[in-house]
């Protein structure tokens, strides 16, 4: 039974690219841009092959980063759980035609 839920991609434990080095969890600063801005992470997560140099950017951290860029925080609204629903107050009677 294969389960059909969104996985992140698995880290090989060989180099995809020279097929010898063995790929190590490491740290590597990131560079990206963002909205024209540069942005620069020291010490991301990644996964280094020993031998090439080959860089993995870990794909759970890239995630978050993410998220964090299209979601950033904002210091201004604090997020206070779920709103209460709302009790609606009991229908008023229609009102009837009636004509005095
Ligand atoms: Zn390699």
């Amino acid at each position: 039974m294969k389960q059909n839920i969104k996985a992140l991609p698995e880290i090989p434990e060989v180099c995809p690219r020279c097929y010898f080095g063995r790929i190590q969890p490491g740290k590597r600063s990131f560079a990206a841009r963002t909205a024209g801005k540069p942005l620069i992470v020291p010490d991301f997560p990644a996964w280094i092959c020993d031998v090439c140099g080959f860089t993995i950017y870990d794909p759970a951290s890239l995630m978050n980063l993410q998220r964090l860029l299209t979601n950033p925080p904002t210091p201004y609204s604090q997020y206070t759980g779920p709103k209460p629903t709302e009790s609606k107050p009991a229908k008023s009677q229609p009102k009837t035609d009636q004509l005095a």
